[in-house]
């Protein structure tokens, strides 16, 4: 199944994928007299929900009007996860990445966190904050836990998995460096965008995906998941023997060579006001962001 998270009336929609297009799960539930969630993230708390979500796309079939799908064009989309409990993310996980920084390869995973805060959706703008000239991007695929998972094996971890979409990593990479611990670069408002789609983990195979990231245009990031240094069912693995991870918590699962940051000292040319980046995941979909 794949979703997107949108607004309309001020009211939170999810869409469902169909051979028509994306259906309008809410216009749906009232055509078909059902109930209906509002909230991606409750799906995957609540099976409830989830039931809910599978029994409108049953019978979508039966809704041929334009008026019960959405616009893609039109639509304002919002972060595919709204709540998620954590944010996590993965550093220094791609071996050409880890070279271009000039730095070593961590010998366990290495884990940081993003504000909620930091949430942003498909076509979002993202602010650059006053204090900081060095804004560089970075290309995730990012993990959605489905099943509380505490202290599972690598062997296990995946089953904890319900789902994948994009992300961008936004940094700060002054305020990154200014300190040991890296939250302040890497959390100012909207500097993790998600999105634009979901797709649950029955539809995708997370280790072998094309990852690529445009900055206005230009190809400047173009890899493969295969290449992640920890997969994915290692980090959840590792994660979990510390504290669990529950459903609706997310995982940036690290970002390949090609970031500015990588660039010679007198060739990085950091994020500025009107540049756009289109970050792409095979089988997913390409997130767009423009920085104001
Ligand atoms: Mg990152």
């Amino acid at each position: 199944m794949q979703l997107i998270h949108f607004s309309e009336a001020g009211q939170s929609r999810i869409g469902i994928k169909t051979e028509r297009g994306f259906l309008n799960a809410a216009k749906a539930a009232a055509a078909l007299s059902l109930p209906v969630p509002s909230y991606i993230d409750d799906v995957l708390k609540d099976p409830v929900q989830a039931a809910q979500l599978d029994a409108i796309l049953a019978r979508a079939d039966t809704l041929t009007d334009p008026v019960y799908y959405v616009s893609l064009d039109e639509v304002t989309f919002l972060p595919v996860l709204s709540r998620p409990g954590k944010i996590l993310c993965i550093g220094k996980n791609y071996a050409a990445h880890v070279a271009e920084t000039k730095s070593e390869a961590p010998k366990k995973p290495l884990v940081f966190s993003k504000f909620t805060s930091a949430l942003a959706a498909h076509k979002e703008n993202i602010p650059i904050p006053a204090g900081t000239d060095k804004v560089d991007y970075e290309v995730e695929l990012v993990a959605v836990i489905g099943k509380k998972a505490y202290c599972v094996s690598p062997e296990e971890a995946l089953e904890h998995v319900a789902g994948y979409t994009i992300g961008n990593d936004v940094t700060a990479r002054d305020w990154q460096k200014g300190s040991p611990q890296w939250v302040l670069g890497k959390s100012p408002d909207k500097f993790a965008p998600l999105g634009p789609v979901y797709v649950t983990a029955d539809e995708l195979d997370p280790t072998h995906l094309d990852i690529s990231l445009k900055l206005n245009g230009e190809v400047r990031q173009n890899s493969n998941t295969k290449h992640l240094i920890f997969d994915i069912a290692t980090i959840i693995s590792y994660i979990s023997q510390h504290f669990a991870l529950e459903p609706g918590d997310i995982i940036f699962t690290g970002t390949p060579d090609g970031v500015i940051l990588g660039y010679p000292e007198d060739e990085q040319v950091w994020l500025k006001p009107g540049d756009v980046i289109e970050s792409t995941i095979e089988g997913i979909g390409t997130l767009v962001n423009s920085f104001c």
